[in-house]
């Protein structure tokens, strides 16, 4: 379930948010098929963190994807 602390705007482009840092695994996200967090050229789709605030630093970097997989 998304917390409520990330901004309704952000939230639209999550399509999956897994909180699982009681096993260690941090929080795991997956955007929805047309976004990519832009960071690098392979356009990523999951990532994993640590806090909620870094995911939704990071989640502010969002933008449209057109890579295969999102086609
Ligand atoms: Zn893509």
């Amino acid at each position: 379930m998304i917390p409520k602390s990330v901004p309704k705007k952000l939230q639209a482009v999550i399509a999956h948010w897994d909180d699982e840092r009681t096993i260690e695994n941090g929080i795991i996200i997956m955007i929805k098929s047309g976004y990519k967090w832009n960071f690098d050229d392979h356009g990523l789709h999951v990532r994993g963190y640590d806090t909620v605030r870094e995911a939704i630093d990071d989640l502010r970097d969002v933008v449209p994807c057109d890579c295969e997989q999102c086609k």
